[in-house]
C-alpha cells in the first residue's frame, strides 16, 4: 500500500500510521517527525528548521523535498509506506508525483481524516508523549490508567513545542489555506477515500481499514 494520509493537525494521522506499520510494516514517512529528528540532531537543516516549526509555519518546500525524497529510497519503503504529513501544499504533491515516477512507484490512495475544528483543538492541547515509553497520549481522552502508568515507569508527559495555543491557531490556519486544498486535488485524481476520523483509535483504525480496503475481523 502506498498511501497518503490528509487531514489537519491533530486529526490522528500520526497514530493511525504507526497501527498500520505495526500491522502491515508499511513504513510511516513522517515529515514533522523527520524534522524532529533534524532539530534535535543539532545539524544546520535541524537549525533552519526549528524557528519555522516553533511558529507553526512550513519549512521549504525544497528541505522537505529533499527529505522524503531519501526516505522514499530506503529499502523498507519499497513494499509500500504511509505518508503523514506530507504533501502540505500543491508544490509538493507535484513533487511527490515526480519522486515516486523516479522510483517507479504510484499512489494507490489518498485518506482524508475529517475531524471537527473543537475536537482538533482538545487533540492537539492534550497531546502529550509519555518520555520513557514513547506512547502518545491524551490528558482530555486517554484512560487515567495509561496516563498514570506513565509516570508510574518514572515517566513525564511531554508536550511538543508547537502545540501550544498561539501556533497551534496558525498551524489551522496554515492547514486550511495550503493542505486543503489537496482534498480537490486527490478528488479530482480518482484517489480520495475519506474516513470520520472522531472517536477512539481503534474506532478510526477500523474505519481506515476499511477505507484502504483491508478490513478486518
Ligand atoms: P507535523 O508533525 O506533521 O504536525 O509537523 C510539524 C511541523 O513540521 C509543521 O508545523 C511544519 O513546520 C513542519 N512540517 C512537517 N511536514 C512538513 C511539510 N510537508 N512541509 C513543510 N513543513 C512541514
Amino acid at each position: 500500500m502506498r498511501t497518503v494520509l490528509l487531514g489537519a493537525p491533530g486529526s490522528g494521522k500520526g497514530t493511525q500510521a504507526k497501527r498500520l506499520e505495526d500491522d502491515f510494516g508499511w513504513p510511516q514517512v513522517s515529515t514533522g517527525d523527520l524534522l524532529r529528528a533534524a532539530v534535535a540532531s543539532g545539524s544546520e537543516l535541524g537549525l533552519k528548521a526549528k524557528a519555522i516549526m516553533d511558529a507553526g509555519n512550513l519549512v521549504s518546500d525544497e528541505i522537505v523535498l529533499a527529505i522524503i525524497k531519501d526516505r522514499l529510497a530506503e529499502d523498507d519503503a519499497a513494499n509500500g509506506f504511509v505518508l503523514d504529513g506530507f504533501p502540505r501544499n500543491g508544490t509538493q504533491a507535484a513533487d511527490l508525483e515526480t519522486v515516486l515516477a523516479d522510483l517507479g512507484f504510484s499512489l494507490d490512495c489518498a485518506v482524508l481524516m475529517d475531524v471537527g475544528f473543537d475536537i482538533l483543538m482538545k487533540r492537539l492541547t492534550g497531546r502529550r508523549t509519555c518520555s520513557v515509553t514513547g506512547q502518545l497520549l491524551n490528558v482530555y481522552f486517554s484512560p487515567q490508567s495509561d496516563l498514570d502508568a506513565c509516570t508510574e515507569a518514572g515517566g513525564e508527559l511531554i508536550q511538543r513545542a508547537d502545540d501550544n495555543e498561539e501556533t497551534i491557531g496558525n498551524r489551522l490556519e496554515v492547514y486550511q489555506r495550503e493542505t486543503e486544498p489537496l482534498i480537490e486535488y486527490y478528488r479530482d485524481a480518482g484517489l480520495l477515500r475519506t474516513v470520520a476520523a472522531e472517536g477512539s483509535p481503534e474506532d478510526v483504525y477500523a474505519r481506515l481499514r476499511t477505507a484502504l480496503g483491508i478490513g478486518g475481523n
